[in-house]
């Protein structure tokens, strides 16, 4: 199988688009079976950190559905650390499936007020855990900073290695950690980054900031700052929210590619909002490379008719 696979524009789209654009999308959802996706990546450095510094328990945040959290569970796994998360607002009796899997993978719980959960490291509950086991390596929420871009540079070098003829790469982002790293790698062509956040304009200062701090000598901020096109405007509703436009996109998106399932909070709003700029021509580039950060699993928090890729 190749990691780098076609795709086909959706059925309602012009003859013209089709004769003009080339998207092929990278398929970041198939790698590690157990943690795929842009997350895994994101770990990579915390986890030769964490043992470096000779940690025993890694923490973490996220929330009841968190990508994060869950590719948090099955990578420490199997690797020889206590996992810990703090996990946002009350647990439920029945724990969500991707809680239920943690759990499963020997994650410890700790339930977290959402007061308490603002906090993040200066919480009272942070504090009653550090007390509780010790020496703990703290993860940001999602995987953040600058070792969670790093991985992603990292990422980004493995990506081009297989084809570095792109015109252009596209990717979604939530806190921009791994549009971040992606930026900061030497041969990255052009970087689309579509935001699934609502009112967040300001990202794309942090973006480029974060890629700076990573980015070698020879690519100074100039460079950075040509190659980054932030699109703030394009979350369709809100943070994993679906407009009627991005259901009806999604269900012919997914008879064109049943084969290449899009996420329901990030890689579906970014396939969107390209889609739709190659159906108006507007889009400037032949060649694109859609970079898939995984998130299938968060389709458990939707109901089975909002999944197109659910045949009951
Ligand atoms: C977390 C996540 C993102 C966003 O990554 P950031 O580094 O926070 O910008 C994008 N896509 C998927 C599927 C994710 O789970």
């Amino acid at each position: 199988m190749s990691f780098i696979q076609p795709i086909i524009l959706p059925a309602y789209c012009q003859q013209s688009s089709r004769d003009q654009y080339q998207i092929d999308m990278y398929r970041g959802d198939l790698e590690h079976p157990n943690a795929p996706g842009n997350k895994w990546h994101k770990l990579q450095h915390h986890l030769k950190t964490a043992e470096q510094q000779n940690a025993s328990v890694i923490a973490t945040f996220g929330g009841p559905f968190s990508n994060h959290l869950h590719a948090f569970g099955k990578t420490l796994k199997p690797l020889p650390f206590k996992a810990v998360a703090v996990v946002r607002g009350e647990l439920q009796p029945q724990l969500t499936p991707s809680l239920k899997d943690m759990a499963d993978d020997g994650v410890e719980l700790w339930p977290s007020s959402r007061s308490d959960y603002r906090l993040a490291m200066n919480s009272p509950l942070v504090m009653e855990i550090n007390h509780h086991f010790g020496d703990v390596y703290w993860i940001p929420e999602g995987g953040g900073g600058v070792l969670g871009a790093m991985g992603c540079r990292d990422w980004a070098n493995d990506i081009g290695a297989l084809d570095n003829g792109y015109d252009a790469w596209v990717v979604s982002s939530g806190t921009g950690t791994t549009a971040a790293g992606l930026l900061s790698n030497l041969n990255t062509p052009d970087l689309h980054v579509f935001s699934a956040l609502k009112g967040e304009p300001a990202q794309r200062d942090v973006i480029l900031g974060l890629a700076e701090e990573l980015s070698s000598e020879s690519m100074g901020q100039k460079q950075l700052d040509a190659k980054l096109f932030f699109h703030f405007d394009c979350h369709e509703g809100g943070y994993a929210k679906h407009s009627p436009a991005l259901i009806d996109f999604m269900r012919a998106f997914a008879v064109a590619n049943p084969n290449s399932p899009l996420d329901p909070v990030y890689t579906c709003k970014s396939m969107f909002a390209i889609i739709k700029a190659m159906d108006s021509g507007i889009w400037p580039y032949r060649r694109t490379l859609f970079i898939h950060t995984g998130g299938l699993q968060g389709w458990r928090g939707y109901s089975k008719q909002t999944n197109p890729y659910v045949h009951s």
